[in-house]
């Protein structure tokens, strides 16, 4: 129930991984045999990549995560104009977010925008947020703790019509959305393989041809000198095979996930007293339902869900760990209090029904007993 945090690698994904660990274990930058069979590699992963978001192979780079090429879009087009203002929203996710804080430090202004208690970025809000220097907007496909899923394509107009480059973080919408960069007019897009079914530490940005950006580190020739390094071979074979079947099965997965997604929000909503959906109920990924429950504590929920043996997680496993209420949920107006007491449930391709069943029950009686223990 925590296919948000993350996705277990699908064997097809890892047979295809398997050979560059091994037979093929050549450096993709080499120009013998074995080199330039990994090279080859590199080069169909690009293209599956490109294929699945409608773009041309030149434009997708590949990174080391969602967070890295988060850092790359925002950074690079910043560091590239010099100085400017760029805009965001209150629900993104702290790669974004964090690197806002960073370039505000350097001396560039961003303006962080608020969202509806659904948590969606209205496009007025952010065409009155434009300024004569904004470099860039940055706005996420749909969020990763409340799945709301949020008007790109509005947001991405309004941009392009002011000649500002659009930025989306599509890490955790990616499985779920079919979201075509020309026909959108996004100029620059994160992902990450292991949203998806593909391997951990596998992040690619796009970056529409002709736009400028500066790199984050400097080295080597590889992507282009946009991300120099030695390529991981196997984690970009892993991404390329993971996207072409998330593409492939997009249509079944979302089914399944919504079957399941909607039978945990009503099962949940109808046997668990003073308890509420967060996000938008209708718009939001098809594998998300975050819950409040009145009263009890999100950390405890969890770990008695752990204990019976059902992962979950109170907020973004990204923030996990730290005792900071979950932003988005402060962001769509929850009290402190509130948002701790918030629990994020992502049922994925392979949860049965009977997983679902269970998990309902058993959140109701932990819920009733958290309950009692506080008024007892
Ligand atoms: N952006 C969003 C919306 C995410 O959900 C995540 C991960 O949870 C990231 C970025 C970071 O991606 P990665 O884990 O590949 O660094």
């Amino acid at each position: 129930m925590d296919h948000a945090a993350t996705t277990g690698v699908a064997p097809e994904v890892l047979e295809a991984m398997l050979p560059y660990f091994g037979e093929v274990y050549g450096n993709a930058s080499s120009i013998h045999t074995t080199g330039r069979e990994a090279a080859k590699a590199v080069e169909k992963a690009r293209k599956q990549v490109a294929a699945a978001i409608g773009a041309e192979p030149r434009e997708i780079f590949f990174t080391g995560s969602g967070t890295e090429s988060d850092n790359l879009a925002l950074r690079g087009i910043a560091e590239a104009r010099g100085n400017g203002h760029l805009i965001t929203s209150a629900v993104e996710h702290h790669a974004v977010l964090r690197t806002c804080e960073k370039l505000r430090q350097k001396g560039f202004a961003a303006d962080i925008l608020p969202v509806d208690p659904r948590g969606v970025l209205h496009p007025e809000t952010v065409e009155n947020a434009v300024r004569e220097d904004t470099i860039l907007i940055s706005v996420m496909a749909a969020n990763n703790e409340i799945g709301t899923v949020e008007p790109i394509a509005e947001i991405a107009g309004i941009a392009g019509e002011h000649g500002i480059p659009f930025h989306t973080d599509a890490v955790q919408a990616m499985g779920d959305l079919d979201i075509r960069v020309k026909d959108l007019h996004i100029d620059l897009m994160s992902i990450s393989a292991h949203k998806f079914y593909g391997p951990k530490g596998a992040g690619a940005l796009y970056i529409r041809e002709g736009l400028r950006l500066e790199p984050l580190t400097t080295g080597g020739m590889q992507e282009r000198k946009m991300r120099p390094g030695t390529e991981n071979v196997p984690a970009i074979v892993g991404m390329g095979a993971a996207i072409e079947i998330a593409a492939r099965d997009r249509e079944a997965n979302r089914k399944q996930c919504r079957r399941m997604r909607d039978l945990l929000i009503s099962g949940i909503l109808d046997t668990v007293p003073d308890c509420r959906l967060n996000g938008d109920p209708e718009n939001r990924l098809s594998n998300n339902c975050s819950f409040t429950f009145a009263g009890i504590n999100g950390e405890a929920l969890l770990l008695r869900l752990d204990l019976a043996g059902i992962a979950c997680s109170s907020g973004s496993a990204c923030t996990a760990g730290s005792v900071e209420p979950s932003h988005v949920l402060l962001a769509i107006g929850l009290t402190e209090e509130e948002a701790d007491s918030s629990l994020r449930l992502t049922p994925g391709k392979e949860t049965t029904e009977e997983e679902v069943r269970e998990t309902i029950r058993t959140i109701g009686e932990i819920v009733r007993d958290l309950r009692e223990m506080r008024f007892s």
